[in-house]
């Protein structure tokens, strides 16, 4: 349920283990409410070459140790704001699953927060995750795991990052990396 989510996306900073970037988010929050402006920047600055200045806060109440959810503000600065202009609250939140954000425990809508049924909850939204942070190397078009240590190797010019999932890379003539195993 959890994921490790980055508040300035992977594609858009290309720091995988900054911790000063990284939150405790549900997968829902990193898929449908982050990644879509995400896409929108990253496009944006592909295609245009223009600069976007990008906030994301990450929002707690009180002492809570998990955030109830981040500000997101984009600005695209050389058209004044007129591609891209967004300030959107998104919540840390999990359909049918209960947080308690003081401490992090969750469980099913429905159950209480100690019975057998929360692990396996929790244990198959898991493994329904199918989007992950890539490297990719658009020469070889290989992708690899960001800590793959051929990652170290490539070239900037032909290194670019990526957010999504395995199959679409795929799809796009990509092959997962011999050694990472992606
Ligand atoms: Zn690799």
């Amino acid at each position: 349920m959890y994921n490790r989510c980055h508040l300035i996306g992977f594609q858009l900073t290309a720091e995988n283990a900054n911790e000063k970037n990284l939150i405790t988010g549900t997968r829902y929050l990193n898929i449908e409410g982050m990644l879509p402006f995400e896409n929108m920047v990253a496009d944006y600055v592909q295609e245009t070459g223009n600069h976007v200045l990008y906030r994301v806060t990450p929002m707690y109440e009180e002492n809570n140790l998990v955030a109830s959810g981040v500000l997101m503000e984009g600005y695209s600065v050389e058209d004044n704001g007129t591609d891209i202009q967004f300030c959107v609250y998104s919540y840390n939140v999990q359909p049918g699953i209960i947080i308690d954000y003081s401490t992090g425990e969750s469980y099913a809508e429905g159950t209480s927060s100690n019975n057998e049924e929360t692990s396996q909850t929790t244990e198959t939204t898991n493994n329904t995750s199918s989007t992950a942070d890539y490297i990719l190397n658009t020469n070889t078009h290989k992708f690899h795991y960001p800590t793959c240590s051929s990652v170290d190797t490539m070239k900037e010019s032909n290194t670019d990052y990526y957010t999504g999932s395995r199959d679409d890379l795929i799809a796009q003539g990509y092959d997962p990396c011999g050694r990472c195993k992606p």
